[in-house]
């Protein structure tokens, strides 16, 4: 699904020059959950925004679905992103002056897909991130658990094959953090979809089926986080059931 195959990057402003990742390879099988766990400045963000496809390594290569993401022009990344890549922000990054259904189906609006459509996926999604009496609100008078559930509906309207979500809970109180996590390993347990996910907190890391180590712009370490067992988990508002098996 995904492939890092010596991967740098050096930022350059100017004449100075700052390297950030260091010959970075690991690769990620479709339906993983993994996390990138590192301090801050270990360089999570960057090898992130670079899997994303939002900004171009200085040296190697990343695959996604089998594609070298990195040798494609501005346009085919485009195209590429909207139809395989969903992201996911600490800080929402919703519209506020359209309602959180309008949020949730503005990616659709950008592929052209009719009004009716759009509705129905939005409704659906909406309803599985427990948000279906908010559909007509608007943001801000949504709590942060709450404007980041539309994120994540946000994110996966566009049926994406992999997410990403850097420190999706980094916003967030403990109690709310927690319930993000359950929502994103459930929608992994449900759908199929690749999950990555940025986070310098140990507890979170520990919940994704494996941790990815990261110090100083380098891979530590590559770990097993929670085990995975048995078959998947009924869908929508599973999250109590799941967490007492
Ligand atoms: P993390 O997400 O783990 O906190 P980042 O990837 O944001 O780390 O940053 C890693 C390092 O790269 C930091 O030292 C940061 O200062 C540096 N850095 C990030 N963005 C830039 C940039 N645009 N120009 C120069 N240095 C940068
Ligand atoms: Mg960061």
């Amino acid at each position: 699904m995904l492939e890092v195959r010596q991967l740098s990057h050096t930022f350059q402003n100017g004449t100075e020059q700052t390297p950030v990742l260091k010959e970075i390879n690991f690769r990620v099988d479709k339906g993983e959950m993994i996390s990138l766990l590192g301090s801050s400045g270990s360089g999570k963000s960057t090898l992130l925004n670079l899997m994303a496809g939002l900004m171009k390594p200085t040296e190697g290569s990343i695959l996604i679905s089998g594609q070298p993401i990195e040798k494609m022009n501005e346009n085919q990344l485009a195209e590429f992103r909207r139809t395989h890549i969903g992201f996911i922000f600490q800080s929402y990054e919703l519209i506020p002056h359209f309602t959180v259904r309008e949020n949730v189906e503005l990616p659709l609006v950008f592929h052209g897909v009719k009004p009716s459509v759009r509705k129905e996926k939005s409704m659906k999604l909406l309803s599985q991130v427990g948000l279906a009496d908010k559909t007509e609100l608007f943001p801000s008078q949504l709590s942060g658990g709450q404007q980041q559930r539309v994120s994540i509906a946000r994110s996966l309207i566009t049926e994406p094959a992999i997410v990403f979500a850097d420190e999706p809970t980094g916003n967030l109180d403990s109690k709310t953090e927690q319930e993000i996590i359950d929502l994103l390993i459930d929608l992994n347990a449900n759908s199929g979809i690749t999950f990555v996910i940025v986070t310098h907190e140990q507890e979170v890391a520990m919940q994704t089926g494996r941790i990815i180590h990261l110090k100083d712009g380098e891979l530590t370490e590559d770990t097993r986080g929670r085990a995975i067992t048995g078959p998947a988990i009924p869908a929508v508002s599973g999250n109590e059931a799941f967490m007492n098996e």
